[in-house]
Order: structure tokens, then C-alpha cells, then sequence
């Protein structure tokens, strides 16, 4: 990000404006339709306002002379549109003495750049691609607008003249906050969305006991809960609408390592956030620890999310977690995530279970060599069963050994799919004979292993030149 989005105001004092023609004039409507004050100098001597209302026009301060020279104190930001070799000489002034400018279409002489609006009263949305691309903006807007309700800088003026009256009455941050989630997700926050302001007005009026109705406790504090959710398998597009929500209201999130910084990125920017994971060869701080961690945050009336990937409940000790949350008595609930298995499979086309060909899945996790010969593998051997394995990486030599053993084809298709569902995902795919030296290919973790005829249906099997694939098949076949 160069650009971050701020907010000017207005009213601190007038905008200079330079330039001439449909670009200037193009800028002093959208500078008189927000209702800036603005100062311009029409480089072509023709200061003609038509097409602005009265109010707009009023607005406009008609300046003469040489804008090079002009004074700039009060000024809140320069802008140049249609201005020719001024833009450039007034990009140097106004950098100079630490004012905000922009030169249309001139990035390398703009200190800030217009984004495009989402303009909803109160509620103002804007879009940058940093200069980039402002088709790219424009039609993400367009997507904006079609999602943002019509009045939802209604419902924002709306708390906005209660927010004072209500914060005297819930000292407490974190109840408040939750005291405005329940009014902008519930029955309040639909009247004013519906243009019935007076009802709602009267709704709100009608809470007698804001705390409670906040959700607190009868000492007026704010109850807490750990929400476990699973993050996925790396994509933050694949988090469920549930966990974006969670992100969204979290005071705390505990993460794993597995958690990409993408959907991170995804929680409430005020959140804390606190690592908890364990790398393979580093102890991490401990599930003793990390239980703990949990219950306190709660117990302290915060709203924690224990943010693990793919699904807290396959091979993520979800099952841990919340019992030892049940026995602390602590309020908790869950939200599925997309277990890698099912991602790798999405991603590379394997179809888990294929008619007359595989009728059963099993998943199983083999860590280290030590886990993998306590499999059974004897349980394995049916042919129309496709076996997905977790952490099997360094046990993979153990994993061929074992279905081999049990009697499974050496020529059973595998494949081994890294960092599935993220930008730098990588498949290896060949035969079950070949699976630790497939495993050796991959960059490096986290993979997963699918063994079963089914990978043979997948799309490094069918395409083995695709980029991010290396193959064992040529070789096998020959
Ligand atoms: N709860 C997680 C699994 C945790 S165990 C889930 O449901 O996905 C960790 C193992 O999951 C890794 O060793 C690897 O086998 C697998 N895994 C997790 N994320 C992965 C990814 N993006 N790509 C491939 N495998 C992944």
C-alpha cells in the first residue's frame, strides 16, 4: 500500500483548485457536491461555473492571478486538472511547504490521490488501487454499491446522535460496542434501513436496561466467549461468512501457525493477535497454555476466537480445547472451516469418492514414523478407499511401507499437494511406490498425501505440465 486512505475535512478551509477546462471542471463538481470550499485559478482566464447548483457555485471563490504565487495559508490541499506545466511547478510548492497535492493523472508529482466514492451521507466508502487501475476501482464500487444498503448512512447519523446519551449509560467499552452491534443487526438497525426512523427512534427510547440488553452481566460487565474457528486451508476467500464474522467482532485471536497472513488480515484491525502455534521442531508455548490463554481471555469479558486452520476438529486438538473451556464453564461455540483434504482435493480435481470406484474415505494422520507404525494398516487395504493423510511428509517412506504391506498396489495412484488453496500451492503425483521421492520434490510444507485410484482423475494427472506440478507419471508409465 502507498496511498492510505484518510478522510479530509472540509471545513478545516478551502481547496485550491488549478486548472481548466472539463477536468478542472469534472473536479469542482465532485469538490462542490462533497461541500468543500474552493479557491480556483482557471488557467484559460474562463471561470465558467454552469452546471453547479446555486449552493455549489456559491462555494467557489473565483481567484485571479498567478496561482504560482498564491497564498497558501489555510489551505487544506492543492489540486491540478487540466493544469499543463503548472501542475508540476505547483506539485514543488505545495511540497515544499507540506501540503497534500494531486496532479491528474501525474502520480509521480501527487502526494495523494483520489479514490473512488461509495457516497452514502455519513457513510463514505473509498476505493484505491493506488493509481493503478481506476477501471479496477470503479467496478469494485459498483459492487459495493449493489451490497451497501441505501440507507446506511442513515442508520450511521442515526447512532451517531445516540451515541453520547448511550455512553454515559454503558461507562464499559467492550458492552457499548456490543450494545451498537445489537442495535445495528437487529430489529433497530432494520427500521432505520427501512426508512422507519421515528419507530426506531422510539425502540431504542424504550431499553430500559442498556447493559442487559448489551448482553452484560448483573455486575455490568461484558460477558466473554472463545469462539474456535476454522481458518481453512489457506485461501481467505474460502473462510466461511460465520468466521468472517467472528474475525470481525474478536477483541483476542489466539492463531496457529498455519493461519495465513491473508486472512489475518480479514480480523478487526483493533484486534489483538497472538500467536500460539507450534513448529515442527519448536515446542510453541504449550495446549496447556494455550487453554488457559482461552479461559482467561473470556473469563475477562473478551470475545476470543481460537483461529486454527482448515477445520478446528480434524487433526486441530479442537476437541481439547473445548472440553477443557466446558469444564472452566466457559461460554463457547464453534465454526467449521474447510479441512485441507477437502481443499487440495477442490483445488488439484481429485473427487474424494468416485462412483464404483471409491467408496470410502479415510483420513489419518501420520506424523513421525513412530505414529505411522502404530496405523493399522491391515484396515486399509480396500482398493475403493481413498486414504488422505495429515503431517505425512517425513513419515511418507512408513506410509508406502504400510499399504504395501497390507497389500495395496505399488501402481496406486498418489499424490502429495502442498500449500493447497495458497498462491505458491504445489502437487506432486505418481505412484504409491514412488511416494517418498514425490514428497522429496515438494518445496516444502504444509502437504498432504491422497492415495486411491481417484488421483488419477485429478488435474496433475491429466495436465502433467502444468507449472506448479511435478510428475513421476512419465517415468512410471515407461
Ligand atoms: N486442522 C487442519 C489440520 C491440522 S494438522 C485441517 O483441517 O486442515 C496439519 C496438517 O494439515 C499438515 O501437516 C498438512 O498435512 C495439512 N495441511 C494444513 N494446511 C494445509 C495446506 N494448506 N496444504 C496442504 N496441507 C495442509
Amino acid at each position: 500500500m502507498r496511498f492510505l486512505p484518510v478522510f479530509l475535512d472540509l471545513q478545516a478551509g478551502p481547496v485550491l483548485l488549478i486548472g481548466a477546462g472539463e477536468l478542472a471542471r469534472a473536479k469542482l463538481r465532485l469538490l462542490a457536491a462533497a461541500g468543500a470550499r474552493i479557491r480556483w485559478y482557471a488557467t484559460d482566464g474562463n471561470h465558467d461555473v454552469s452546471g453547479l447548483d446555486s449552493a455549489g457555485a456559491a462555494r467557489i471563490e473565483l481567484a485571479e492571478g498567478d496561482p504560482l504565487a498564491a497564498d497558501l495559508t489555510g489551505v487544506i490541499a492543492i489540486l491540478c486538472a487540466g493544469a499543463g506545466d503548472i501542475g508540476t511547478l505547483m506539485s514543488a510548492r505545495a511540497k515544499a511547504v507540506g501540503l497534500p497535492v494531486n496532479v491528474m493523472d501525474d502520480l509521480s508529482h501527487s502526494t495523494f490521490i483520489f479514490p473512488a466514492i461509495v457516497d452514502r451521507g455519513d457513510v463514505v466508502v473509498a476505493i484505491g488501487t493506488g493509481g493503478a487501475s481506476p477501471v479496477v476501482a470503479r467496478r469494485l464500487r459498483e459492487r459495493i454499491e449493489a451490497v451497501l444498503p441505501a440507507r446506511i448512512g442513515d442508520l450511521a447519523s442515526f447512532i451517531g446522535r445516540w451515541r453520547k446519551l448511550i455512553h454515559n449509560r454503558i461507562p464499559e467499552f467492550p458492552l457499548r460496542r456490543r450494545f451498537w452491534e445489537r442495535v445495528v443487526d437487529g430489529p433497530i438497525g432494520a427500521l432505520v434501513l427501512a426508512g422507519r426512523k421515528d419507530e426506531a427512534e422510539a425502540a431504542l427510547k424504550d431499553i430500559s436496561d442498556p447493559t442487559a440488553f448489551a448482553g452484560g452481566s448483573a455486575s455490568g460487565r461484558a460477558e466473554g466467549s472463545v469462539t474456535l474457528v476454522g481458518a481453512g486451508p489457506g485461501d481467505p476467500d474460502l473462510l466461511t461468512v460465520k468466521a468472517l464474522r467472528a474475525l470481525q467482532d474478536a477483541d483476542v485471536i489466539f492463531y496457529d501457525e498455519l493461519v495465513s497472513p491473508e486472512i489475518l488480515d480479514r480480523a478487526r484491525r483493533d484486534a489483538s493477535r497472538v500467536p500460539v502455534g507450534r513448529r515442527v521442531g519448536k515446542p510453541g508455548i504449550g495446549q496447556d497454555a494455550i487453554n488457559s490463554l482461552m479461559i482467561e481471555a473470556a473469563k475477562s469479558g473478551q470475545r476470543a476466537v481460537r483461529l486454527k486452520g482448515g477445520d478446528p476438529f480434524v487433526f486441530g486438538r479442537g476437541g481439547e480445547e473445548v472440553e477443557a473451556l466446558r469444564e472452566a464453564g466457559v461460554t463457547y461455540s464453534l465454526v467449521p472451516g474447510i479441512t485441507a483434504g477437502l481443499g487440495a482435493a477442490a483445488q488439484f480435481e481429485v473427487p474424494l469418492t468416485f462412483r464404483h470406484e471409491a467408496l470410502r474415505i479415510t483420513f489419518l494422520t501420520a506424523h513421525k514414523a513412530r505414529d505411522a507404525q502404530t496405523v493399522d494398516w491391515s484396515t486399509l487395504t480396500d482398493e475403493r478407499m481413498t486414504v488422505v493423510v495429515y503431517m505425512g511428509m517425513t513419515a511418507a517412506p512408513s506410509v508406502r511401507a504400510g499399504l504395501l504391506a497390507a497389500g495395496r498396489s505399488p501402481q496406486t495412484p498418489v499424490g502429495v499437494f502442498a500449500r493447497v488453496t495458497r498462491p505458491d500451492a504445489q502437487a506432486a503425483v505418481g505412484t504409491l511406490d514412488q511416494l517418498p521421492a514425490l514428497v522429496e520434490q515438494i518445496d516444502r510444507g504444509p502437504a498432504i498425501l491422497i492415495i486411491g485410484d481417484v488421483v488419477a482423475h485429478s488435474a496433475p494427472w491429466r495436465h502433467p505440465n502444468l507449472n506448479h506440478v511435478i510428475t513421476q507419471l512419465l517415468e512410471a508409465a515407461e
